[in-house]
């Protein structure tokens, strides 16, 4: 019988409930257990996709094309399965599949109401498109007491009640703050949190307490008193310098065993942790330092480029080499002279351009890509960088002076332009400027067939078809493409059909790659992704080439 285990938050926001979760789902996973993750958020957006990066941060794609929230990226990366569209749903996702059933007459005639109609929907949830997991893992979006989140309280109860307490384990994740006039962890806000949680007919079975230091017995028993848990069940999740340690500390602090109790599974399986101890092991003896700049929209809040963070530092993790990233905001370049560039690229081993919507910081984009392709440094260009790089060759290779994308320019020589057709899966997709912004890019896994002897082919070891996932509407003309042909640029990987350049590269230039797709999307610490790796390899080059200068 498939284990239900629901994560819940407390006392405030931002306490890491995603990790939380996603390392509980790896602990199971390192038992040999069939693993699910899965993410309810209360919010009455449809999904993401829509959200602005500075509310959202970053919109994580799964392989067949959901628009999701970033923890859903959290989830793959410590288990390694692949997230599905069935795994993520919103409050407003909820409350439309009601109302289309209203619509539908499904009720025969019946008031509409939260209680049964939108905490049923939430259950319809909760079981969908599952098949024979040993665990399923329900983190529940926002903390306990927000207004959007009680009926996401009463479906989960209701759930429990109806297949079985011994089937369903509640975790709730809580803050210890420390407070230093004091010279005290306070338990107070926890003992609220789980009161209010009991108030909604929830009594947690686990308590994992965020916390900066160890904590005392005494205060482990005046916990589990007075929230009506055993002490063993008082987990201390102590602030980790590195978000790989997680796992192994709520390993150490009998975490898992504890999961493994409540279930009464004593006999399972000893985890294998090997993967985990390996990265811990690198991360503890870096064997050199390299900089990456970033150039970027959304620098300001580094949660809008989490799968991008994480895939740069899976590639240093592969050569044993720390990366510190340089966040730069693309427009801050716009202003600066030819010296300025020179000091602020002065410390840069490789250049990456990311994904990006709207016109703020292209010409900033553009800038750093030139730099990079004038000056031999590493480039990699994802999604918007793969535009705004081929755009920076037609201008200065080819010439065409207003060479632009449809998205940020009407009156200019579209190098890049809307996407009205392609193909998904055998079938037409057609799109035209009036199409809702929602859920309509080009979304997912797509194919992508690799070109013999190119740099992409070599760093992903074959000449054959790879698939990556893709969030765009607009496209670069692979006309033009053809022409920068003469200035050394490639397309080294195109769809299928032969329409659609997914991969561009300079031949004359040590590294200068850029995707069409979200290559970070799929980086995961214990199986970097090879253009990643490639990209990392290529920073390390340039160093030694600098100081050998
Ligand atoms: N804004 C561009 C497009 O829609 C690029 C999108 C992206 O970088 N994800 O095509």
């Amino acid at each position: 019988m498939t284990k239900y285990i629901f994560i819940t938050g407390g006392v405030v926001s931002s306490l890491g409930k995603g990790m939380a979760s996603a390392s509980i789902g790896a602990l199971l996973k390192a038992r040999g257990y069939k693993v699910r993750m899965r993410k309810m958020d209360p919010y009455l957006n449809l999904d993401p996709g829509t959200m602005s990066p500075y509310q959202h941060g970053e919109v994580f794609v799964t392989e067949d094309g959901a628009e999701t929230d970033l923890d859903l990226g959290h989830y793959e990366r410590f288990i390694g399965n692949f997230c599905h569209k069935t795994d993520s749903i919103s409050g407003g996702r909820i409350y439309y599949n009601v109302l289309k059933k209203e619509r539908r007459g499904d009720y025969l005639g019946a008031t509409v109401q939260a209680i049964p109609h939108v905490t049923d929907e939430i259950k319809d949830f909760i079981k969908s498109d599952l098949t024979d997991e040993d665990f399923v893992l329900y983190e529940i979006g926002g903390t306990v007491g927000d207004i959007e989140g009680t009926l996401f309280l009463e479906a989960i109860r209701q759930y429990a009640n109806q297949i079985g307490k011994e089937n369903c384990l509640f975790l709730h994740l809580t803050l210890l703050p420390y407070i230093p006039t004091a010279g005290e962890l306070k338990t107070k806000p926890t003992q609220h949190s789980v009161k209010q949680l009991q108030e909604t007919g929830i009594q947690p079975q686990i308590l994992l307490c965020r916390s900066q230091m160890m904590i005392s017995d005494n205060e482990r028993q005046k916990i589990a008193l007075f929230c009506n848990i055993a002490p063993e069940d008082v987990i201390i999740a102590l602030d980790a310098d590195s978000i790989y340690k997680i796992p192994l500390q709520y390993h150490n602090e009998g975490l898992d065993e504890r999961i493994l109790h409540y279930f009464h599974m004593e006999n399972a399986p000893e985890p294998d942790l090997t993967r985990w101890e390996k990265i811990v092991s690198v991360i503890g003896n870096w064997k050199g330092h390299v900089k990456i700049a970033v150039v970027g929209k959304y620098c300001s809040l580094l949660e809008a480029y989490k799968s991008l963070g994480e895939a740069i530092y899976h590639g240093g993790i592969f050569h044993k080499t720390k990366v510190d990233i340089k966040w730069i905001e693309s427009d801050s370049l716009e202003t600066m002279s030819k010296k300025e560039l020179d000091e602020t690229f002065s410390d840069i081993h490789g250049i990456l351009v990311p994904g990006g919507f709207g016109n703020r910081g292209i010409e900033g984009k553009i800038i750093a890509e030139q730099y990079a392709r004038e000056n031999k440094i590493p480039f990699f260009g994802i999604c918007l960088g793969m535009q705004t790089a081929v755009i920076e060759s037609a201008r200065h290779l080819l010439g065409i002076k207003d060479a632009n994308s449809t998205e940020f320019s009407e009156n200019c020589t579209p190098i890049v332009a809307l996407m009205t057709e392609w193909v998904k899966n055998g079938e037409i997709q057609t799109r035209n400027k009036n199409t809702d912004v929602g859920g309509t890019m080009r979304l997912g896994a797509y194919p992508c067939k690799l070109k013999e002897g190119s740099l992409a082919a070599k760093l992903y070891e074959t000449n054959d078809t790879i698939y990556e996932r893709h969030r765009h509407r607009y496209e670069v003309s692979k006309k033009i493409v053809e022409q920068l042909e003469t200035h050394g640029m490639i397309m080294s990987g195109v769809s299928p059909d032969g329409l659609l350049p997914e991969i561009v590269e300079l031949k004359n230039h040590p590294f200068f790659i850029a995707v069409q797709f979200h290559p970070e999307f799929k980086s995961r610490a214990f199986d970097p992704h090879p253009l990643f790796k490639g990209f990392i390899d290529a920073a390390i080059k340039h160093q030694k080439k600098i100081i050998r200068e």
